[in-house]
């Protein structure tokens, strides 16, 4: 099963659209991937499971 969640204040860096950015966490085999999409486009890319939330708040803010 895979949770989506949205993050706040995230800015697509493909649309620029705010609040499009979406954390999706998957289960495979145990382990935990995480990658990101956005709704408005289709901007994805995956997300190393090391880096924490505030990173990635911090690449989509100017
Ligand atoms: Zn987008």
């Amino acid at each position: 099963m895979a949770k989506h969640r949205f993050i706040a204040g995230a800015v697509c860096p493909e649309c620029e659209e705010q609040d499009s950015i979406r954390l999706i966490v998957e289960q495979v085999n145990g382990e935990e991937h995480e990658h990101i999409e956005c709704v408005s486009c289709n901007y994805h890319a995956e997300r190393p499971k090391q880096q924490e939330e505030k990173d990635i708040i911090g690449l989509f803010k100017p």
